[in-house]
């Protein structure tokens, strides 16, 4: 089939092969999505439809109560026989895993997760190992990871990012939803406001790295993000529908994923600074807050960034000059420095990917000067970070550094090198090359303070 010139619904663009005029087929393995108002009901029709006997249900005891326990419900009255697990090793490690796995039922043909992260991850992961199909059913939405076809789970006490498989149905309730801690529905619309940053990063890099750039897929996103923000009235009042967009518009983003290959156009600096904040917190025993709330505080600052560039004095000359004068060992000891005891990976990263080799930066310098126009005209038309911060703070949801617990030196770090966690070119990567990070950065930190936002 063709990829749709206008935007569809999620379900659309689920299992079907889709032609695209970019060059490339875009494909999402997940078969059916649903959400609404009772959707949990229609999980016996889908056992059905898809023609499971034995199927397997892991849940916590919250969401268990939330959800589980209705699962258990309707499967025995359809007729079915389920087995459920309710984790008690909630360290969503080894031991969760050697849990699922002892408690499987031998004839078992379908797994299903009631959660959010933690156990959908869990999910995707531990059936993708079994040779077994999942289904996803969602008690909240806080981030977009229900489409991803990995699983994040903690391997020898670090966070790790497993090959998995996707899930083949997601079911979102909207009663189920609305019943979320608001915090959770918050981080999702954090999560999902990201994208105004990410598919400004993507926009960029095909221009200057030569990313592969999709004009339907950028179309696609855009309308969903488009979408929730001109909801937020109804979302603040929490109703059904507005929190039915949100789930919609994280799984869209999420299936994205593998419509594109890859997170490119839904994950730039936001969430370079998120992973940043993140391998912190993990080392500090701190808690920078939720996923999606730290997506959302990343997405004014890189916005930020950008409306920065726009008024600085670029200097192509000085670029260069100082692309030549770069130095590995400082940058080495600099990242030693900014990472800890987590420097190892980034170091290796940079000596795979090479991102901040003098060649490499001279060439992206050239494409830079000759795209400056066009790449001028794409930030102008950026997201006003000022009014997404006003809107955020509307809703009651962090959007400022100081609201996530960020201290001064934190954010001047996170500015600097937070875009060396992923080997993705970003505005950040862009500003960096064109060694504008130390100044526009100052001026950033300078405007945050006076706005009582640092
Ligand atoms: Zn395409
Ligand atoms: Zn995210």
């Amino acid at each position: 089939m063709k990829m749709y010139e206008t935007t569809q619904s999620v379900e659309r663009y689920l299992n079907v092969e889709l032609e695209c005029s970019c060059g490339r087929t875009h494909y999402a393995p997940i078969k059916a999505v649903n959400i609404g108002k009772g959707a949990i009901n229609s999980l016996p029709d889908y056992m059905a439809r898809f023609g499971y006997q034995k199927p397997y249900i892991l849940c916590d005891p919250v969401t268990y109560r939330v959800a589980g326990e209705k699962c258990e419900a309707l499967l025995r009255e359809a007729g079915y026989a389920p087995q459920v697990l309710v984790i008690r090793h909630l360290g969503f490690d080894e031991a969760t895993l050697g849990e699922i796995v002892i408690h499987k039922p031998e004839d078992c043909d379908v797994m299903i997760g009631c959660g959010t992260g933690s156990i959908t991850d869990m999910l995707r992961y531990s059936s993708f190992k079994l040779k077994l199909p999942c289904f996803t059913v969602c008690t909240g939405a806080p981030m977009d990871g229900f489409a991803a076809s990995v699983g994040i789970m903690n391997v020898d006490n670090l966070k790790a990012t497993m090959p998995a498989h996707n899930t083949e149905l997601i079911i979102g309730d909207t009663d189920i939803l609305a019943g979320a801690p608001w915090r959770m529905t918050l981080a999702g619309f954090g999560d999902l406001i990201g994208k105004l940053s990410s598919l400004q990063d993507w926009r960029v890099a095909a221009l200057v790295n030569g990313d592969h750039y999709c004009r339907q897929i950028d179309r696609l996103v855009t309308d969903y993000v488009e979408d929730i923000m001109a909801r937020t009235g109804s979302l603040k009042a929490r109703q059904p529908e507005a929190l039915g967009a949100v789930l919609n518009g994280l799984l869209l983003t999420g299936t994205v994923i593998s419509l594109y290959g890859s997170s490119r156009p839904i994950s730039g600096a936001e969430h370079h600074m998120s992973h940043y904040w993140e391998v912190l917190g993990d080392q500090r025993g701190k808690d920078y807050a939720m996923h999606g709330e730290q997506v959302a505080v990343g997405t004014v600052l890189a916005l930020m960034m950008a409306e920065e560039l726009l008024s600085a004095q670029v200097d192509f000359a000085a670029a260069r000059r100082d692309a030549a004068a770069y130095d590995p060992q400082t940058w080495e000891a600099e990242i030693r420095r900014a990472y800890g005891s987590a420097a190892g990976a980034i170091l290796e990263l940079e000596e795979e990917a090479g991102k901040n080799r003098p060649e490499g930066r001279l060439r992206r310098i050239d494409r830079i000067e000759a795209h400056w126009d066009e790449i001028r005209a794409l930030l102008e038309k950026g997201y006003p970070s000022g009014d997404l911060r006003q809107m955020l703070k509307d809703l009651g949801c962090p959007s400022d550094p100081k609201d996530i617990g960020l201290t001064e030196e934190i954010l001047k770090d996170s500015f600097r090198y937070c875009k060396e966690t992923r080997a993705r070119y970003t505005v950040y990567q862009m500003i960096w090359d064109l060694g504008l990070t130390e100044a526009l950065s100052d001026r950033v930190m300078e405007k945050l303070k006076r706005l009582g936002a640092l």
